[in-house]
């Protein structure tokens, strides 16, 4: 098959153009790192589960109205998405204290937050994305105030939804990040989840036992990263699927 054009290689996937113009194709790739790129590994199958498990959770996001760039799943590692503009903004939702709230704000980790927190950081490597507050957003013009809105209000749903969704499997949501993009259709402009939502995105612990199903696993060196994913989509009940195309990959 003739390779399509890169537009983009990130650290966990490379997006193609699309077979249709206005489409892209995200590719999730085995690598995985930590701490702005200063540390790094390649975690065998973790881009095939990650396809699958944001798959999963973007079609159900669609499912309930929530607009999303995703259109379907290609193959065990390839997902053809609207090509949409990125707002340069990484969006974090926080229900429980862990990562970098702990430090900022010397909270123990696993303190259950008042309410639902939602942060910004400025996408920028080269700064380490750093927090930034509504103002910056809306003063450096990275969103609109009615596109901040919409995101804030699609986070907040988004949180209801999945913090739901994982807990009826076991899990408990502890944080995430987003990214969202316009979708330009005609003379409208859509505000739209984009990139992916997964464990390496989100935090995600056993509601029982607080163990972590996630990158911090990576992160923190608890080994067992791709185990910890598998038992994600496992409760999901998408890995039995997920299990064979893996399988599949591993026979060519
Ligand atoms: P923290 O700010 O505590 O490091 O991260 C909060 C949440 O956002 C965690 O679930 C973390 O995995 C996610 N997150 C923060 N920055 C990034 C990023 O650059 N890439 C990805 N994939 N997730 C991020």
């Amino acid at each position: 098959m003739a390779r399509r054009k890169k537009i983009y290689e990130g650290k966990a996937k490379i997006l193609y153009e699309g077979p249709e113009p206005g489409t892209i194709v995200q590719y999730f790739k085995d690598d995985a790192t930590a701490f702005n790129n200063k540390k790094k590994a390649t975690l065998e199958g973790k881009g095939v589960l990650n396809n699958r498990i944001s798959e999963f959770v973007m079609v159900n996001l669609g499912r309930m109205g929530v607009p999303t760039h995703f259109i379907r799943r290609l193959n065990m590692r390839e997902q053809l998405c609207r090509e949409v503009e990125i707002i340069p903004v990484e969006v974090i939702c926080r229900n429980v204290a862990a990562g970098s709230i702990c430090q900022r704000l010397g909270i123990e980790e696993g303190e259950p937050l008042p309410r639902s927190i939602v942060e910004f950081c400025y996408k920028n490597d080269a700064l380490g994305d750093p927090l930034v507050a509504e103002e910056h957003v809306t003063a450096f013009s990275w969103a609109t105030t009615q596109e901040l809105d919409d995101i804030i209000s699609l986070t907040l749903r988004i949180n209801d939804f999945l913090s739901g969704m994982f807990a009826a499997v076991g899990i408990r949501l502890v944080d995430f990040k987003l990214e969202f993009g316009r979708l330009y259709e005609g003379d409208m402009v859509r505000t739209v989840l984009a990139d992916e939502i997964s464990p390496d995105s989100c935090r995600l612990w056993d509601i029982e036992t607080n163990e972590k199903l996630d990158k911090d696993r990576f992160r923190r060196d608890l080994g067992n990263v791709t185990e910890a994913y598998a038992e994600v989509a496992r409760r999901l009940g998408i890995m039995r699927e997920t299990q064979r195309a893996a399988n599949d990959e591993s026979d060519l």
